[in-house]
């Protein structure tokens, strides 16, 4: 059996009109042959929405119960679309990720997929049904509680479903069309990707790249899930994303087109490359200093603190002890909700009130000095203070002030 599963984001099924207009296209798209999973996130801002209302009744909702009232905004998303596919004569069925078999860990708020048992899904697949799946959402393997998968999770739904059924690809169907070299809202002259890897998507999504959830890429590297990022209806000529394994010949293409940074002439069969691809952003990152002469010991304080307050994990991003021997710093930063709790929470450990920014340009040849150096020195005329510098195989990320982000985005992608 042949499955494509197509993922909608929460800006494409905004309105009443929108879902109508998707189950329209589904229906003049679809071949006799071809098997549906639709993977739905919640409708426009209803996610935070609701993450508002429970504030307005607790100052401290209990992660628990987030869950509960957070898996809701999927819910109507996907039971509205399954309506308007049957009204328009389509066999369509709606799952939570619960009934679909989505196992995760226990960790409300951000809980991990660990297995997916999707045998109600395969039973009506077979029957030629559409099916339609709430993204963002599982239950727990031991004590069968809603979970959420994190700020983003439905793109991980869809790839983690596509896995298990063994789909011929998964398509993450948005409002913007493609991967770009940077946020197009910002810099209108960002470059659409046609192809990428996994490996530098992984480095992109992991600094603050929103197309995706950094997870869902991840799994799709592991579990070599073909992902296509694309527009969610036909916009102008732009085609999307292919997202594929290393090295494959369009790729290389894609950073020999992409960049005005070469090493070697313009030549697709030379070896090795520099090249840069795109720019992203973590616009809230904390600095949090912790009494203590280890970074394990900083770890566990920091982590056992956000435990008590029932606080989501950040994602860390740097941990160092080197400024002073008594205290460790440590980099991190989190959904903007979860940075306003740590901002207003009160801890045994120092939260420094200034926001901080990084930015990751990523591409290849690093090791270049002259990359480095055109970066670095691209930012010097304008006064961007450079707190710190993080390498790895393929990007080079600078912590800056945030109110610096979005003037260094810009000189930045001069470069691209
Ligand atoms: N609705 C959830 C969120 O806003 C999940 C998602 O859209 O991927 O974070
Ligand atoms: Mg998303």
């Amino acid at each position: 059996m042949s499955i494509i599963v197509k993922k909608f984001g929460g800006a494409t099924v905004s309105t009443p009109e929108k879902i109508k207009e998707i189950a329209l296209k589904m229906k003049m798209e679809m071949s006799p042959n071809d098997h549906l999973v639709i993977v739905v996130s919640a409708m426009g801002k209803t996610t935070n929405n609701l993450i508002e209302l429970a504030h307005q009744v607790s100052s401290h909702p209990s992660r628990r119960e987030m869950d509960m009232l957070l898996s809701v905004g999927e819910r109507i998303s996907m039971s509205l679309l399954s309506m308007a596919l049957l009204d328009l004569g389509l066999e369509a069925i709606s799952f939570t990720g619960s009934q679909a078999g989505i196992l995760t860990t226990e960790s409300h708020e951000n809980a991990f997929v660990v297995n997916i048992k999707p045998q109600r899904l395969q039973e009506e697949l077979k029957k030629n049904k559409i099916i339609i799946l709430a993204g963002f959402q599982g239950v727990s393997e031991q004590k069968k509680e809603i979970t959420t998968l994190g700020r983003g999770g439905s793109d991980t739904s869809a790839v983690a479903m596509s896995a298990a059924l063994n789909a011929k690809h998964c398509e993450i169907l948005k409002d913007v069309p493609s991967i770009f070299s940077a946020d197009p809202n910002l810099i209108p002259e960002s470059k659409p990707i046609s192809t990428l890897y996994y490996e530098p998507l992984m480095e992109m999504t992991f600094w603050g790249a929103k197309v995706l959830h950094y997870r869902s890429v991840e799994l799709a590297a592991v579990k070599k899930v073909k992902v296509y990022i694309g527009p969610s209806r036909a916009q102008n000529q732009i085609k999307g994303t292919w997202v594929t394994q290393f090295a494959s010949k369009e790729m290389e293409m894609t950073f020999t087109k992409n960049t005005k940074i070469e090493k070697s002439d313009n030549n697709s069969n030379s070896f090795e490359r520099s090249a840069l691809l795109s720019i992203n952003v973590h616009k809230k990152v904390l600095q949090i200093k912790i009494k203590s002469k280890t970074i394990q010991e900083a770890l566990s304080i920091l982590k056992k603190e956000f435990v008590d307050k029932e606080i989501i994990f950040p994602q860390m991003l740097h941990i160092d002890n080197s400024e002073d021997k008594e205290q460790v710093t440590l980099i991190l930063t989190a959904p903007n909700e979860v940075v306003e709790q740590i901002l207003n929470t009160s801890f045994s450990f120092y939260v420094d009130g200034n926001i901080f920014a990084t930015i990751t340009i990523t591409g290849t040849g690093f090791l270049e000095f002259e990359i480095q150096d055109k970066i670095l020195n691209s930012l010097k005329s304008s006064d961007v203070e450079l707190f710190k510098v993080f390498y790895s195989a393929f990007s080079i990320t600078l912590l800056i002030d945030s109110k610096c982000a979005d003037q260094s985005v810009k000189i930045l992608h001069t470069l691209i």
